[in-house]
């Protein structure tokens, strides 16, 4: 039977190359994100040709926890099963602390914190009742360490491997796993921003900002990439990693080797 993934924010960066590397793997796959379905006809076609045995997407903003969790329910009904769920949907919010929105960290942390909580809390008993399951936290380098101005992001993703440590533990006894994937710099619209706003700050290229960025913190000067994410998600869903479980997979180029 093939296994069914969920990818929350599948529709965009990260979560699409996650997506294309489960479909050449041949997984059922549900995507969503906040672009409507039409825009999504491209990347639909493209999973289907790349072996993906069925492919839905869901417009479905997250950072309300009662449609997360109806969004999840829907999607396992309709494949009929779900066996691995990727909390990869977020957001970045940059500015001073004593500066910073209130309604910015809100969001921030009901997206890239409370969702996860909403989504894993609605996946696990499908997955207690099949006694099999991953689920997989896309969190970052800012679970383990801080950067200036991104409050929210840092307190959200040190949070969501928090969470991870705790489903892992509760779920031990079973062949359920939680890990959390913490990826340094990907080039994808999340940091396309950040680079833009600071090449308009400086004054200096996009390109030049782009290799300033990566090389401040990566001692490998290089952008992650999604499908590289794509291939540690694949690993971890496997049965080969039922023993890794709240474990951090740290894919940052050096960043917290320092
Ligand atoms: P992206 O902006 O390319 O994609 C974000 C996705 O989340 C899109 O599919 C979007 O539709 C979805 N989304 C946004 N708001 C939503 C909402 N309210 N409800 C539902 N879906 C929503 O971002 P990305 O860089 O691919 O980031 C994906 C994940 O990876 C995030 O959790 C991010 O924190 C994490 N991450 C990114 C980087 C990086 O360098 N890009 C590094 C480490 C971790």
């Amino acid at each position: 039977m093939r296994r069914h993934i969920l990818i929350t924010g599948g529709s965009s960066g990260i979560g699409a190359g996650i997506a294309q590397i489960a479909a050449s793997y041949g997984y059922k796959i549900t995507i969503c994100g906040l672009e409507s379905e039409d825009e999504m006809t491209a990347n639909i076609t493209s999973l289907d040709e790349a072996g993906a045995g069925s492919v839905s997407y869901y417009q479905c903003d997250l950072t309300d926890g009662m449609a997360a969790r109806d969004f999840i329910k829907q999607a396992a009904a309709a494949m009929g099963h779900l066996d691995v769920l990727v909390n990869n949907a977020g957001m970045q919010h940059v500015s001073p602390i004593d500066e910073f929105d209130s309604a910015a960290w809100d969001k921030v942390i009901a997206l890239n914190l409370s969702a996860a909580f909403h989504t894993s809390a609605a996946a696990l008993p499908m997955m207690r009742a099949q006694n099999w399951g991953r689920i997989i936290n896309i969190a970052s380098v800012h679970g383990l360490v801080a950067s200036v101005n991104k409050a929210a992001y840092v307190a959200a993703k040190h949070g969501l491997i928090g969470l991870t440590k705790t489903i892992a533990l509760e779920t031990a006894n079973s062949q359920i796993t939680c890990n959390a994937i913490c990826p340094g710099w990907v080039k994808t619209p999340l940091v396309e921003a950040q680079i833009t706003a600071r090449a308009s700050a400086s004054g200096q290229s996009v390109e030049d900002e782009a290799r300033q960025l990566v090389s401040e913190k990566q001692p490998k000067a290089d952008f992650v990439t999604p499908e590289q994410i794509g291939e540690m998600v694949h690993y971890l869903a496997s049965d080969k990693a039922d023993m890794i479980t709240g474990a951090q997979m740290v894919m940052d180029g050096g960043w917290t080797a320092q």
